[in-house]
């Protein structure tokens, strides 16, 4: 055993073997992986095999893709048969709400080059002559995706990763993590010690107990998942001596099972409300190859409806019944990328569906490893997607939930219940108390939107305008007729001082810093290859103190990477502030007038200025006042200490009655962004696009000096841009919004993607953001696009349609 390397991937899983392989594609030979029993032995081996490329996550959709091109190669490349069979996958749909989500899906689809096509209930009967149509609306196929042998795939990528220098110990368990003086990781094991450079966590359901050996708390628990295989059946057994073709992976997502042909019989696997979490403390010491017992009683509903699906399947005995762990994180997407907090620490963990997954993931994972960024906007499966609001408790609700969720639509606009509420500003009641309907980011309770008097306070979830778009719209006009207030909280918030503050921030952002004390500037962090990673909003507190702003969904993200890259000399110091600062907005003609009646601090636009903040007082609180705010008005911020919030909220409330001031929600925001074309991170903002190509040519100065992304910038700029984000006015909206990951057409043939879309109250249109080839990005330009399988004419529009002036901001 080699006692020094430059990685050590620890489990041999089909996951850990896929970054083993992909690092030595990639030409780092010096690598190893370590497992404790034999390859697969972990939850690869009793996968049932499918590779299913759906998937509604623009990421996700792009790392299974990735999987299913590259798994049969694998066979030339090293002689080992994969057992890969693309047999297709039909996908059914009983009601029109799961056609919307096919629709959307194949927009996604389209997006990241999948092929999928949608069948009619007497084409599925001619594709699954043994599946009863009745009561089908229709159906998708992927003709491309099947099903593979998981231990022949993983071990044919140990076979293409030793071919290439890597090597594989088995039998060799990792006992203990440890950094070492001079900067490197020490993994302990029962046979030896390796000095490494880099660490990837590939371990499966043993992934909290190797995240303890860091002291990370990795959001992974496994749950019970039961798949049944019947005898074979006559009519299979025929087909086949007729030469028929094997009839391919059948999925009932309403009624939460997969079924698939095996050896002349029947696999049917559930995702059935009930399955427990396990492993809480983890596998044993000598767990492998390992199963549970069976519980069919918790799937009888499912087997019914199978059943009934499929007659055949009730026509034959149960040979065998498989009851295996399978991992999952709250959103059931995987933990793929770098450990918060450690250096060099990589986690690829928490794959429920891992052998779909594990070809991309292993391929981005070396990505980032070998050359410092992935190439995929990988922020759906970001390890610091969560922060440690992710409990064990935690976990054991979400896991369960995201586990029976398997098969629910996947609305735009769910919000699970699991969990909730957990992080509550103190505002939460009084929000409650005038109508608020939540939703949840990052464990923060948010209002969605108010249900006026006489309206039920409960959500509706659509791919469509839902029950609650009238009530957002109107929310929406309020802000822009009267004055709204909105809870922001969430945000995250930190605090970066010290000596070195100024230099150190000017390198990580493409901005110019605030020069004068209190003004406040949009700031984004780019990567080294020029995309965006993250949006600030950053305030000058002093000559070395700075106070950050960004979205509370990615605070571990952001603070994570200001973190790491900050200087070892103690010349700066970070302050997370998250949970020490509430933010109130007011927003609207008539802010000015409440702000005047809660203060005494001068607010004319010549003290207090669109893009300042000042220190003020608000009634007796102490307030950050920041005159920016998201939804294209007049307005302020309000940070404030968080356990004076209710006194803040109460003051505005009293001094608004007579001004009509009502709270808004996040619901209502969105729709008043989309008309100022405001950018996202997460859609319009992402790794994938140069930040020129998301148009923040006013928020980059390439001439500032150097700061991290700016050469490859100039490089990209060079070489010539492919996309530019423009501002699109949607035509003959009925009842469809664009959601995002549309696919945008020019002469017929797709040319770009929407990254969100929304209807526009304060002009009654619906807008679109997207990305074009800038040949089409001139205003005016007639371009279409898809809403839900049906094409709209699209219009290129000035950006900002709303206020392109920013008069009323500024006013
Ligand atoms: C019944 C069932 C059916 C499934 N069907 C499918 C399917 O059809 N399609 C699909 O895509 N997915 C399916 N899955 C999920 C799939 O099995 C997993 O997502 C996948 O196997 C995860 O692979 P992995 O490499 O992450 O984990 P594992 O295969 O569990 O590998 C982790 C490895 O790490 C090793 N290890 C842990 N700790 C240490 C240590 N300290 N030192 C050394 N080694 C260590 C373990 O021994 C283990 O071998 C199914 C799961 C179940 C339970």
């Amino acid at each position: 055993m080699k006692s020094q390397a430059r990685v050590v991937v620890i489990g041999g899983g089909a996951v850990g073997v896929s970054v083993l392989y992909h690092l030595a594609k990639k030409g780092w030979s010096d690598v190893v992986l370590v497992e404790r029993k034999a390859l697969t032995s972990g939850s690869t081996w009793h996968a049932a095999g499918l590779l299913p490329l759906f998937n509604m996550s623009y990421s996700v959709g792009q790392l299974h893709k990735y999987a299913v091109d590259f798994y049969p190669k694998l066979e030339a490349e090293t002689g080992q048969d994969v057992g890969f069979s693309q047999v297709g996958n039909i996908r059914l749909a009983m009601n029109q709400d799961r056609m919307d989500e096919y629709h959307q899906y194949a927009g996604v689809a389209a997006t990241i080059g999948v092929r999928v096509d949608f069948l009619t209930p007497a084409e599925v009967g001619e594709l699954w002559p043994l599946c009863n149509i009745d009561g089908l609306v229709g159906a998708i196929v992927h003709p491309e995706d099947g099903y593979i042998q998981p231990a022949d795939v993983t071990q044919a990528m140990a076979t293409g990763a030793r071919q290439r220098g890597a090597e594989i110990y088995r039998n060799t368990t990792v006992t203990a993590i440890e950094r070492t003086a001079g900067g490197e990781w020490l993994v302990k094991t029962d046979k030896g010690d390796i000095t490494c450079e880099h660490v990837v966590s590939a371990t499966g359901n043993f992934a909290r107990q190797t995240g303890a050996m860091v002291g990370l708390d990795i959001p992974v628990i496994p749950v019970e998942h039961q798949y049944i295989i019947t005898e074979p059946h006559p009519e299979i057994l025929a087909r086949r001596e007729r030469g028929l073709p094997e009839m391919g992976v059948l999925r009932e997502s309403d009624g939460s099972w997969y079924m698939r042909e095996e050896r002349g019989g029947l696999v049917l696997g559930i995702y059935e409300a009930g399955a427990p979490c396990c492993y809480l403390d983890g596998p044993s010491d000598d767990a492998e190859f390992e199963l549970f017992q069976e519980d069919l009683e918790r799937l009888e509903p499912h087997i019914e409806a199978a059943i009934n699906r499929v007659p055949a399947f009730g026509e034959v005995g149960v040979k065998e019944v498989f009851n295996g762990a399978i991992a999952y994180t709250p959103d059931g997407n995987p933990i793929v990328g770098p450990a918060w907090d450690l250096p060099n620490f990589w986690l690829n963990e928490g794959h429920s569906f891992g052998i779909t997954a594990a070809g991309g993931a292993g391929w981005q994972l070396s990505e980032w490893i070998v050359e410092g960024e992935p190439t995929v906007d990988m922020m759906g499966v970001d390890p610091r997607r969560y922060g440690d609001y992710a409990t064990k408790g935690y976990l054991r609700k979400k896991n369960e939930e995201a586990y029976r969720s398997v098969f629910v639509i996947h609305y735009p606009d769910e919000e699970r219940g699991g969990a909730r509420p957990l992080r509550t500003a103190p505002c939460y009641d009084r929000l409650k108390a005038l109508g608020a309907v939540f939703g949840q980011k990052f464990g923060w309770e948010r209002a969605n939107w108010f249900a006026p008097e006489g309206v039920a306070q409960q959500d509706h979830w659509s791919f469509r305008r839902s029950k609650w778009f009238e009530h957002a719209a109107n929310e929406a006009r309020h802000v822009a007729e009267h004055v709204g207030l909105l809870d922001m909280t969430a945000f995250a918030k930190c605090r970066v001082s010290g000596p070195g503050a100024e230099a150190f921030l000017d390198y990580l952002l493409a901005n110019r810093l605030p020069k004068k004390l209190g003004r406040v500037g949009l700031c984004h962090a780019l990567n080294t290859r020029g995309g965006v990673l993250s949006e600030f909003t950053v305030m000058r507190e002093a000559a070395d103190q700075f106070y950050l702003v960004s979205a509370g969904a990615f605070q571990r993200l952001d603070h994570d990477w200001l973190k790491k890259h900050m200087p070892a000399d103690g010349s700066v110091q970070f302050q997370n502030l998250t949970n020490s600062i509430g933010v109130l907005v007011v927003a609207g003609p008539k802010a000015r007038e409440l702000m005047s009646r809660v203060t005494d601090a001068d607010l004319s636009n010549q003290a207090f200025p669109w893009l300042m903040s000042h220190d003020i007082v608000v009634d007796m609180t102490p307030v950050r006042a920041a005159r920016v705010n998201f939804v294209g008005e007049l307005g302020w911020e309000l940070h404030h200490p968080i356990e004076c919030q209710n006194q803040v909220f109460d003051a505005l409330v009293a001094a608004g009655a007579d001004l009509d001031l009502k709270p808004f929600g996040i619901r209502a925001m969105d729709m008043l962004r989309i008309e100022k074309s405001y950018r996202m991170v997460g859609t319009e903002l992402s790794i994938e696009y140069s930040a020129f190509e998301s148009g923040l040519q006013r928020f980059v100065h390439l001439n500032k000096g150097d700061f991290i992304g700016r050469d490859a910038l100039v490089k990209w700029q060079e070489k010539g841009f492919e996309n530019q984000l423009v501002t699109l006015e949607i035509h003959d909206v009925t009842d469809a919004d664009p959601l995002g990951n549309n696919p945008v057409f020019h002469g017929g043939e797709m040319v770009g993607r929407a990254t969100s879309g929304n209807y526009g109250p304060r002009l009654d249109k619906s807008f679109v953001l997207a990305m074009v080839p800038p040949a089409l990005a001139a205003e005016g330009t007639e371009l279409e696009i898809d809403v839900l399988g049906a094409r709209h004419k699209v219009t290129v529009t000035p950006e900002s349609p709303y206020d392109p002036e920013n008069a009323r901001l500024r006013s």
